[in-house]
């Protein structure tokens, strides 16, 4: 009998197909190689809370002030105070003077947002075009959601940059939305104003909602401007998606937010489900939507806004990784761009892959990457690839691309 009620708790068929996210074998291997008092360098998850770069002093104030108002539910789209400041943010920080406040979904973390919009767009057998390389999250929500992801190639060779006649050829009539996220994770790049443009005639030729996840606004390297997706689409639903756990750093806190740029009065319906749908997991987490405003604050804009300048942790980072990157041999990577990652081609021997790579790297240098497979979404194989995080002081990164040039090394020596 205990068996039989093994069997009973089996995987649903589309959850146990996935493989989801970044969590997988060599993060366990991490865990298990640090309980044994092993200290590794991490620059697996994009997480600068990880890393000790301290959360601006106005969301650090506002987490430990008026807590107790912190114990109820909220509204089902999230608290007013938090959705005005979003939306105040998106009117005078992003230049889109049409949001307001009822125009702001709240939730915990993006990740969650992102299942909720897809899952109230979706009907079983629906296509979205996904950025491959990408964010492994969107394919699979995609999939959870009962729909199919479909990658568009954004070639090593294009910068990194979307191979617009492909997108174009990969959308037909089952087609209903369009993913986009910039500055890009995995591979560090900004797409700019123009290939924004080329992205939303594709949208609007085809009448697809676009996502634009935007949570790493703000980490530019390139001169600007940057303008947000939305702002190249006015005459399409764009949902918007950012959040506190980025440039913020309280990634713990689990907020986001989605805005709902559109013609006014457009897209009613969608929006009304989005919002029931929003109610069935009652509210977002109280404390996360609490530290928003502050967050938001010009005060805590302006520190975010240090990080990235000269001395600021994620560009000395990043500075520490270009230079120690372009002193090994067998190493090749694209400028960093934007948000916190470097994406370097290794020339590995025949024979390894990145997987391989990146587990002795843990195992034998004591290094935490993740392998480029890992961002695959269709054609890319990317088995040369590995992304490290730019986030950790500019000594440990520095040693870490070093540990990084001597596997390589050593395993090309034989
Ligand atoms: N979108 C992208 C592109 C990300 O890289 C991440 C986290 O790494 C997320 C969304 C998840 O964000 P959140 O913490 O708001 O759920």
């Amino acid at each position: 009998t205990a068996t039989l009620k093994a069997g009973g708790a089996r995987p649903a068929r589309h959850v146990a197909a996935g493989g989801h996210g970044l969590r997988g074998t060599l993060t366990s291997e991490a865990r298990e190689l640090r309980s044994r008092g092993r200290r590794l360098i991490d620059l697996g998850l994009g997480d600068p809370a990880a890393h000790g770069i301290p959360a601006p002093a106005a969301v650090v104030t506002a987490l430990s002030g008026r807590l107790e108002e912190t114990h109820a539910y909220t509204e089902e789209a999230g608290q007013p105070a938090a959705r005005a400041a979003v939306a105040e943010y998106f009117r005078t920080r992003r230049g889109l003077p049409g949001v307001g406040p009822r125009d702001g979904w709240l939730g915990n973390g993006v990740s969650e947002l992102a299942f909720l919009t897809l899952q109230t767009l979706l009907d079983p057998g629906d296509e979205v075009l996904v950025p491959d390389p990408g964010y492994p999250m969107w394919p699979a929500y995609v999939g959870l959601c009962g729909g199919t992801p479909v990658p568009y190639p954004c070639p090593e060779s294009n910068g990194w940059r979307p191979d617009l006649d492909a997108l174009a050829r990969r959308a037909g009539p089952r087609t209903r939305a369009l993913i986009v996220v910039n500055p890009v994770n995995p591979t560090g790049a900004v797409w700019p104003p123009e290939v924004l443009g080329g992205l939303a005639a594709v949208a609007r030729a085809h009448g697809l909602v676009l996502f634009a996840d935007e949570i790493y606004d703000g980490i530019q390297y390139v001169p600007g401007p940057h303008p947000p997706l939305a702002a190249l689409a006015p005459d399409l639903l764009c949902l918007v998606f950012g959040g506190l756990s980025k440039l913020s750093r309280v990634p713990g806190l689990r907020a986001g937010w989605v805005a709902a740029c559109r013609p006014p009065g457009t897209a009613r319906a969608y929006l009304d489900a989005l919002t029931s749908l929003a109610a069935l997991r009652l509210s977002p987490n109280t404390l996360g939507q609490h530290v928003i405003p502050a967050a938001l604050s010009p005060s805590a804009l302006a520190d975010a806004a240090a990080l990235t300048a000269p001395g600021g942790a994620l560009h000395e980072a990043r500075r520490a990784a270009r230079t120690a990157m372009a002193r090994q041999e067998g190493l090749r990577c694209a400028p960093l761009d934007g948000a916190f990652y470097a994406f370097p081609r290794l020339d590995l021997p025949p024979g390894t892959g990145a997987d391989d790579f990146a587990l002795r790297l843990l195992r034998e240098k004591s290094v935490l990457a993740v392998p480029g497979p890992q961002f695959a979404a269709g054609d890319h194989a990317l088995d040369t690839h590995l992304r490290l995080t730019t986030l950790a002081p500019p000594a440990e990164t520095t040693a870490a691309v070093e540990r990084v040039g001597e596997l390589l090394a050593e395993l090309r020596a034989g």
